[in-house]
């Protein structure tokens, strides 16, 4: 069996002869448009094309002029690409055909495979298992087909050529790809490759990603994805080539949500939607919420790139629009850089005394080009300005085509950025066009630009940061291993408090010293021991929220009271839940003072362990203020887990309240990474909550459980 070879995919992009099976001399049937297609290329404007083109069709002699094949077969000279355009019941003997002539690239437009039912799923079963023993790259079925503008290739049915560009784009969806084709051509946005995948069979996102991360003609990677089949991958390969380009994705569509019972805090608060914006964060990758976004950031990327840091410019010949950037900066976490006093004097020299010298830069209703050029040839001299958005509505004496031109040559001398928002229709469309022929790119509402703006800026950031090391801290894998053998054997998934914090121990946990009663004298006694005053717990395979059923007492003072405690919690144990196997109380040494968080773990279908941190207590699921990653992860993600959510002010010690000891924290998000990623059998996991001390004081797991697979599957995975 040869398995599909990691090519460059380069007889996708520039192959030197394509067959095109299902060729038809029917307009309007996609077999003719995508022969036309081909013919046509880059359409008349481009070089003609050297491109040997073969259509395939048994019934007919010539299509579009030129000689008609039977099969790939009958064709004499070599074919680089086949696409593919039989309906779906022929695809697979058409496939065979390609093997045997030897074409080692395939593009499947034709639909009916999986998304079209149970017989479609095997359909495609069947061609992934034929490509792969041919050795046929797919991309595909059910797909729009490929387009690269530099070899001037449309393989595909798009039913226009979109205009040569740096940003190269794949869709899963080639409803959307024809939309995006379509606007851009409008909007005047260059692509350089342009492949619509499908169901992807074979070609997907981590292929496309990989030979495009050394594309000469890609600076920027856009991608629309519904899922993804294998996340680890994907974030080894997207965080590999975020480090070249931007790689910017819009991840559509539901996954499969958790359709097993979940118990936990974290379990139920761990969606595919948190997974998703985990992994891409920590693989560099820049989220956009919709394919609007997709663009946005996609130009700023392709035409001026990131700024040097977060100060910026609003220049501005209107009040509003420039409170309404200024709002979105602080939103988007940029900053208003304070102009220097150097600057402020030329800004006086060239402006009216009625206007802002300070930003954001108002230059006045009545400004003209010279005015508004004036002002953002100052900023951008500017060594504490970074970035620039400039707005122009128009008014009276304003000058849109000459600003825009002057703009332009400004934005182009300067290595800094300048994103634009010419707002207005008509009398902004000609000054909109010289933009973006410049390459400042243009957006309608300022807060765009911003969002824009701070994408590039964010991906700076990750740039620059050096690597997440992954620590390795010495821990007791046998000795876990041993607590859930025991379970196990018992019939058990389910870890209780007393054992989880076994489980935690192995990995370098504090716990509060706690030991099981069996009996009320046992009780006193075990409180004697530990040192009054304590904490008495039910304990219940059965019971998973002790609280809920009056199985928690905290400050047990005396023998006398640790006695009572015992025999109430048994007692309503016994009446709320008659059938739960009562295995007694535990008495625990009682953790003073400290803030109480969460940390958990639930496990992810597409991205494996999951960690999430939060404040803990009965509000966490109520106020949602939670953060995500996928471990393993460092201590660097570690800390941002706990910037991230609303309150991490707490943590910090606002408001009156003590500092926290964030350093235990990142401890005890490292060991839980470290311990979820070792042990694959822990479905879910809840520390909660975790007592956090005074800096230097540390932090103790008083309560905890854990869910575990019931068995191993019998193919060694869990
Ligand atoms: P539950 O099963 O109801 O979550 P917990 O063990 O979390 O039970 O106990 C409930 C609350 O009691 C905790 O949130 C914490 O505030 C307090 N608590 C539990 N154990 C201790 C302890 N050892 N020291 C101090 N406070 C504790
Ligand atoms: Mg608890």
């Amino acid at each position: 069996m040869v398995t599909p070879h990691t090519n460059s995919l380069a007889h996708f992009f520039t192959p030197s002869s394509v067959a095109v099976v299902g060729a038809s001399a029917k307009p309007g049937k996609v077999g003719y448009r995508v022969l036309e297609a081909l013919v046509r290329g880059a359409g008349e404007s481009a070089p003609p094309c050297q491109r040997r083109i073969y259509p395939v069709n048994p019934h007919a002699a010539e299509v579009l002029g030129l000689r008609c094949y039977p099969t790939v077969l009958a064709i004499e000279e070599p074919v680089d690409l086949a696409v593919v355009v039989v309906p779906a019941p022929a695809v697979l003997e058409v496939m065979q055909q390609c093997g045997a002539k030897g074409i080692d690239s395939a593009i499947v437009i034709s639909a009916g495979f999986k998304e079209s039912g149970p017989e479609g799923v095997e359909r495609e079963r069947q061609l992934a298992a034929l490509a792969r023993a041919r050795g046929i790259r797919v991309v595909g079925p059910n797909c729009l087909g490929i387009i690269a503008t530099g070899s001037g290739l449309n393989a595909s049915f798009a039913p226009v050529f979109p205009s040569r560009g740096n940003i190269a784009l794949m869709s899963q969806s080639g409803a959307l790809a024809t939309a995006v084709i379509d606007w851009s051509v409008q909007h005047n946005i260059g692509f350089s490759k342009f492949v619509s995948f499908g169901n992807g069979v074979d070609v997907g996102v981590v292929d496309l990603l990989r030979v495009w991360e050394d594309d000469p003609e890609t600076s920027v990677i856009v991608a629309y994805v519904e899922g993804l089949p294998d996340g680890p991958e994907f974030m080894e390969v997207a965080r590999q080539v975020s480090h070249k380009k931007p790689v910017i994705m819009v991840k559509s569509g539901s996954t499969q949500a958790g359709a097993r019972a979940v118990s936990s805090h974290t379990g139920s608060l761990a969606g595919s939607e948190q997974a998703y914006t985990a992994a891409f964060l920590q693989s560099g990758v820049i989220r956009a919420h919709s394919v609007e976004e997709l663009f946005d950031f996609a130009v700023a990327f392709a035409y001026q790139g990131p700024p040097k840091g977060r100060q910026v410019v609003v220049l501005t010949n209107a009040g509003g629009p420039g409170i309404m950037a200024t709002d979105a900066l602080e939103r988007a976490g940029l900053r208003l850089a304070s102009i220097d006093p150097a600057t402020v004097a030329r800004l006086r020299g060239r402006l009216p005394e009625a206007s802002n010298f300070y930003n954001p830069i108002d230059v006045l209703g009545d400004a003209d080009a010279e005015r508004y050029n004036s002002a953002a040839d100052a900023v951008l001299g500017d060594p504490n300005v970074q970035a620039v958005v400039a707005l122009l509505t128009p008014q009276a004496v304003t000058e849109p085509k000459q600003t825009a031109e002057g703009l332009a040559k400004l934005a182009t001398a300067s290595d800094k950025p300048v994103l634009a928002s010419f707002m207005g229709g008509e009398a902004m469309r000609e000054a909109i066009e010289i933009l973006t022929a410049n390459r400042v790119p243009d957006y309608p509402y300022p807060e765009r630009a911003v969002e824009a703006l701070a994408a590039t800026a964010r991906y700076r950031e990750w740039l620059e940061e050096p690597p997440d090391e992954i620590p390795r801290l010495s821990t007791d894998i046998a000795a876990v291993e041993a607590i859930f053998a025991r379970a196990r054997g018992e019939g058990r998934v389910n870890l209780g408090e007393m054992e989880a914090q076994e489980v935690l121990r192995a990995y370098g946990f504090k716990v509060p010293e706690s030991k099981l009663a069996r009996t009320a004298e046992e009780a006193a006694q075990l409180g004697e021991a530990i040192g009054f005053p304590v904490v008495m717990k039910i304990v219940s395979p059965d019971i998973l929220h002790k609280s809920d059923i009056g199985g928690v007492r905290v400050g047990v003072q005396d023998a006398q009271q640790a006695q009572d405690s015992f025999e109430l919690m048994m007692l309503r144990a016994r009446r709320f839940m008659p059938n739960a196997d009562l295995r007694g109380v535990s008495v625990q040494e009682l953790v003073r003072g400290g803030k109480e968080v969460i940390i958990g773990s639930s496990r992810d279908p597409q991205f494996g362990p999951l960690v999430m941190f939060g404040l803990g207590g009965i509000y966490v699921e109520v106020l949602k203020d939670v953060s995500f990653r996928v471990a393993p992860f460092g201590p660097r993600q570690a800390r941002k887990m706990i910037e991230e959510i609303r309150s991490a002010a707490l943590l910090w010690g606002a408001r009156g309240e003590r500092p926290s000891d964030i350093d235990a924290i990142v401890g005890c998000l490292l060991a839980v990474s470290q311990l979820v990623s070792e042990h694959p059998d822990i479905v879910e996991l809840d520390i909660n909550p975790l007592k956090v001390g005074e800096p230097g004081a540390g932090a103790v797991a008083v309560d905890a459980r854990i869910t575990i697979q019931e068995a191993e599957n019998g193919d060694g995975r869990w």
